[in-house]
C-alpha cells in the first residue's frame, strides 16, 4: 500500500540546508496500523506531507495504492487526496455551522456523489456517534468531535487513513475513547492507518511502529502476534 525508496527530503534556506528526511525507505501493506513516533524535528511532519501528497521528496520514489507521488501532478494529486486519502487532524478541523452528519456527508458531496445516506449512517456509526448525528461540534466533547472528524476522514472509503496528533488536543478519557475507535477501525482492517503522534498510549496500540531520529527511521517494529 505504501512503498518509499530512498526517499529525501531537503529544505534550503540561503546556504542553510536541512534534510528533513535522510534517505528513508518503507513498506506498508494494506490494513496495516501503524504509528510513528520520535522528538520534534525528526521528521514525522515532512513525512505525512509527503504521504498526503502535499509535498514533493527531493530525490527518491513514494507510491501509495499504486499512486507514484514523488511525479504526480496537481489533477493526479488531487484526484488522490479526495480519492484514496482520508486525514485527522489534532484540531478535528470539523465545519461549525454543521451537524455532525453533515460534516461527514461533506467530502462525499464535493466529490458529486448523490445517494450518500447509507454510507453517512454507516460511518457515523462505526465512530459510536449514531445519537449525536445532528449536534453541531460546539455541543460536543473533544473526543466526540475527533470521533466526528475520523467518521469523515472515512465516508469516502480511502485506501490510506493520515492521522496527525489524533489525540494532541484531548483529556485521557476522551483520548481513550479515540483510541478505542481508532482499534476498532484498524481491527476492521478497512483502511490503512498511519498515525503520527507524541502519546506512547496512542503508539502502543499499533501493531507495527515506526521511530524515527535525525530524519531516517530508526526501529520499524511489527509484533505479528499482537491481536486487535
Ligand atoms: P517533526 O514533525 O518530527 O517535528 P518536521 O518534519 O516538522 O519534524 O521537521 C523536520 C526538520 O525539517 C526540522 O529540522 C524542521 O526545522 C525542518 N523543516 C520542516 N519544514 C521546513 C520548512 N518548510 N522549511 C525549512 N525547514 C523545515
Amino acid at each position: 500500500m505504501i512503498e518509499l525508496q530512498n526517499v529525501t527530503r531537503v529544505y534550503s534556506s540561503g546556504s542553510d540546508e536541512v534534510r528533513a528526511l535522510d534517505d528513508i525507505s518503507l513498506s506498508v501493506g494494506a490494513g496495516e496500523f501503524v504509528s510513528v513516533t520520535g522528538p520534534s524535528g525528526c521528521g514525522k511532519s515532512t513525512l505525512l506531507n509527503l504521504l498526503g501528497g502535499l509535498d514533493h521528496p527531493t530525490s527518491g520514489s513514494i507510491h501509495v495504492a499504486g499512486v507514484p507521488l514523488h511525479c504526480a501532478g496537481e489533477k493526479e494529486l488531487t484526484r488522490y487526496r479526495r480519492h484514496t486519502l482520508g486525514i485527522v487532524f489534532q484540531f478535528f478541523n470539523l465545519l461549525p455551522a454543521m451537524t455532525v452528519r453533515e460534516n461527514v456527508e461533506l467530502p462525499l458531496l464535493l466529490r458529486g456523489e448523490s445517494s450518500t445516506d447509507a454510507r453517512v449512517s454507516e460511518m457515523i456509526d462505526l465512530v459510536g456517534l449514531s445519537r449525536r448525528a445532528s449536534h453541531f461540534p460546539h455541543q460536543l466533547s473533544g473526543g466526540e468531535m475527533q470521533r466526528a472528524a475520523i467518521a469523515r476522514a472515512l465516508a469516502g472509503s480511502p485506501k490510506l487513513l493520515l492521522a496527525d496528533e489524533p489525540t494532541g488536543n484531548l483529556d485521557s478519557a476522551n483520548a481513550e475513547h479515540v483510541c478505542e475507535t481508532l482499534l476498532k477501525i484498524a481491527s476492521q482492517k478497512i483502511v490503512t492507518l498511519v498515525i503520527v503522534t507524541h502519546s506512547e498510549q496512542v503508539a502502543s496500540l499499533a501493531p507495527a511502529r515506526i521511530q524515527m531520529l535525525d530524519g531516517k527511521i530508526l526501529t520499524h517494529d511489527k509484533i505479528s502476534s499482537r491481536s486487535l
